[in-house]
């Protein structure tokens, strides 16, 4: 299970709070103040390959497709 999908065991759950309140506390991503963790692509939530000059905040895959919608003419 990646750190985007955690909370798909909510919908089994939903039913059992106190269950819930366990899978929580046992579960939940640490909160992360540095670190690669906290540079997500905004488009699709990749973690490698970041780009954040300019204050792009892409990955370099949505950045390619992006580039020349946001007005980049060179960027290879
Ligand atoms: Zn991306």
């Amino acid at each position: 299970m990646t750190t985007s999908d955690w909370k798909k065991a909510f919908k089994q759950l939903k039913m059992k709070p106190i269950k819930m309140k366990k899978y929580i506390k046992h579960n939940a991503p640490k909160v992360r103040k540095t670190g690669l963790g906290l540079k997500r692509c905004k488009r699709c939530g990749r973690y490698g390959g970041h780009i954040s000059k300019y204050g792009l905040e892409l990955c370099r895959c949505c950045f390619r497709e992006v580039a020349t919608n946001i007005g980049f003419k060179k960027y290879s």
